[in-house]
């Protein structure tokens, strides 16, 4: 990986996680990482298409010293120009890409913002959808450094049960460090006529992530709390808004990815 010069990477397979989004693996060369520095940051997938050349943002999920291979979780979109290239790919394709990009990262208990740094204890992460890319990153790295000095939580939103992306692993992950990591999920269409409101037996609530979910569900706030918000940009900004209102310190306390 490269952050100015284009490199070719090899898709080696896919495999479906919800009914439009899928997991795609790309080859490294034998022995070598990826090479992002930190997690939390994106690299640029670049193709022609159609004649025309197309750039967007993905956020690997694998962690960074994993060898041999990347895998990105992709959010397939009937008219997406790149995500449904990247679908058409087969086995041995290459496909541009280069990075790191990114204005947030995170270490050992420490968060960067731009040329900023803050040591955190508490990192709470607000994702709807394939927004989840960017925190899945980072709940690997944190979880499995031994003596992470932060405890993770997650609120998730999808639109229904069947769209939550990588929940096995996320369910995992807080099963296997209950005390530094809890996930709430959410969604839209609890899919059931009588759904009302309110947390169902599978521990998935039936509602939006708004103002009073966000004061119920994410520890309050403290000048050593950040909270990352990654979503549609309707999604990010009401929860921007939502956790000003709870006063959640602005500065380096609230990052919208
Ligand atoms: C920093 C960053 C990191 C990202 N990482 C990831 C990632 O890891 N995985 C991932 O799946 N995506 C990620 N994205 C989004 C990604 O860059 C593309 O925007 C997305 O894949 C759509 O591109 P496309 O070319 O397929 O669709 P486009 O051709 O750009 O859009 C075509 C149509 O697709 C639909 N569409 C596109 N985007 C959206 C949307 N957000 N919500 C609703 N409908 C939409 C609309 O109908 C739109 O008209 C990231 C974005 C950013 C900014």
């Amino acid at each position: 990986m490269h952050s100015e010069e284009w490199r070719a990477f090899r898709f080696a397979a896919r495999k479906q996680l919800t009914p439009d989004t899928y997991i795609f693996r790309f080859l490294l060369p034998e022995g070598c990482v990826f090479g992002l520095p930190r997690a939390g940051l994106h690299v640029v997938f670049r193709a022609t298409i159609g004649g025309k050349v197309v750039e967007r943002p993905y956020t690997p999920v694998s962690l960074l010293h994993q060898r041999d291979h990347v895998d990105f979780v992709i959010k397939v979109y009937d008219r997406g120009v790149m995500s449904k290239h990247v679908d058409s790919l087969r086995a041995g394709d290459s496909l541009e890409m280069r990075g790191p990009r990114g204005a947030f990262s995170y270490e050992h208990g420490l968060t960067h913002v731009g040329k900023r740094s803050a040591p955190v204890k508490q990192l709470a992460m607000v994702a709807a959808g394939s927004g989840i890319t960017p925190m899945m990153q980072v709940l690997r790295t944190a979880l499995l450094d031994n003596d992470s000095p932060v405890e993770l939580t997650l609120l998730f939103a999808n639109r229904t049960r069947a769209d939550i992306i990588m929940r096995a692993e996320l369910d995992k992950l807080a099963a296997a460090k209950p005390t530094a990591f809890r996930v709430t999920y959410f969604v839209s269409d609890g899919g059931g006529a009588g759904d009302g409101e309110g947390k169902e037996d599978d521990g998935v609530i039936v509602g939006r992530i708004d103002q009073a979910a966000l004061a119920k569900h994410l520890p309050p706030p403290s000048t050593d709390i950040c909270v990352l918000v990654c979503g549609p940009s309707s999604f990010n900004d009401d929860v921007d808004l939502a956790l000003r209102r709870l006063y959640y310190p602005a500065d380096m306390g609230i990052v919208v990815l």
